[in-house]
């Protein structure tokens, strides 16, 4: 069994659960395709986090039956070239979504209230409130949520007890969902049009990559609050400097970016009205813990020709392959 890389500081969990099966569970630090296939040689399985699982990596490892993301996104592996070759994906959704809502929320609040410009200010030695005018109530307002899945619902709810509208697109939900749940279903356009607040959770797919860009910024109100905890990719991340820096947008906040971990370099880290965080959303000490033991666990049912609990191509069990030996 091969972690390609993980978001944890040891494998001590991991270590501990696959060997009593008897498997082998080796750790590396992988950033590119050729370093997972040079990890993985010989695994059954991989876990990863961030790591590359390309085709290339797929049709090299013959032995590979099973790849368990840490988390939830898994838009680093190819699930096409994992179906075409029996290879179950399985992710661990579920164990962060309360974590990632909150944080969603926690973004909103400190761009509606303008928490980190006030904090700025009074720590230089400032004390005036009317600096930050306006500031407009969250009581009243609409939220737009693009992707209304898990997370999106959950940010939905927390969203209405200050008392703001729901409106959601999601092409895949149905309108009686929405309703059920109190939101008002839309279309992309109508949605950017008329929210105070757009908060995306979305996967990255094909059809998701850069669904935000310059056409979609020029239907936000100008002093909208745009909020990401999903993937970076799904914004046009140069046209939404250009949308903030010329104020055709209020503020946004990211846990997310085009580019993960940033150079350091990148304009959207120089600009006031955005508050960005370092893809922290899914984490609190308890998340921490159920995806670590609970992608073990996966990786365990992997490695004894179990069914996982939670394989994102069920296609790949019609010509499943189940491992020859644990390693
Ligand atoms: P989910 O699968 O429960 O919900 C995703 C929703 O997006 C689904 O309802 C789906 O129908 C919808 N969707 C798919 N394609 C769409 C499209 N083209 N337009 C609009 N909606 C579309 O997933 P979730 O648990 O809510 O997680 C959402 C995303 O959040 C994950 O895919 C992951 O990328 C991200 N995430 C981020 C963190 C973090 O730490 N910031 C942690 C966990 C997950």
């Amino acid at each position: 069994m091969a972690i390609t890389d993980s978001p944890f500081e040891n494998a001590d969990k991991e270590q501990t659960i696959l060997e009593r099966i008897g498997a082998e569970v080796r750790r590396f630090h992988c950033t590119n395709e050729s370093k997972v296939i040079e990890a993985a040689r010989n695994a059954h399985v991989i876990m990863c986090d961030t790591s590359p699982v390309t085709r290339k990596v797929i049709e090299t490892l013959p032995e590979l039956v099973g790849v368990v993301e840490y988390g939830i996104g898994y838009d680093n592996i190819d699930v096409n070239a994992a179906t075409e070759n029996g290879v179950l994906v399985c992710n661990v959704p579920d164990f962060m979504t309360s974590e990632v809502a909150d944080h969603t929320v926690a973004l909103i609040l400190a761009l509606t209230r303008k928490l980190n410009r006030m904090s700025r200010s009074t720590r230089r030695g400032e004390w005036n409130w009317r600096e930050f005018r306006p500031i407009s109530a969250l009581d009243g307002k609409t939220i737009g949520i693009i992707g209304f899945g898990r997370i999106g619902r959950q940010v939905a709810e927390r969203m209405r007890s200050f008392g703001t509208q729901v409106i959601a697109y999601d092409p895949y939900v149905t309108r009686e969902t929405m309703e059920k749940l109190g939101a008002r279903p839309c279309e992309l356009d109508g949605l950017l049009e008329n929210s105070d607040i757009v908060s995306i959770h979305t996967p990255l797919t094909q059809q998701t990559r850069q669904l935000i860009g310059k056409r979609e910024l020029a239907k936000l109100k100008c002093t909208a609050v745009l909020v990401n905890t999903s993937r970076g990719s799904v914004i046009d991340q140069e046209a939404l400097v250009e949308a903030l820096s010329n104020g055709r947008i209020g503020a946004a906040g990211l846990d997310v970016l085009a580019r993960e971990p940033p150079t350091g370099t990148e304009p959207i880290l120089k600009l006031e009205n955005v508050i960005v965080t370092p893809h922290a959303g899914w984490y609190s000490e308890e998340s921490s813990s159920r995806l670590q033991e609970n992608a073990a666990l996966e990786a365990e049912r992997l490695l004894t020709g179990k069914m996982p609990n939670h394989p994102v191509n069920k296609d790949a069990l019609l010509r499943r392959k189940l491992p020859q030996r644990t390693a």
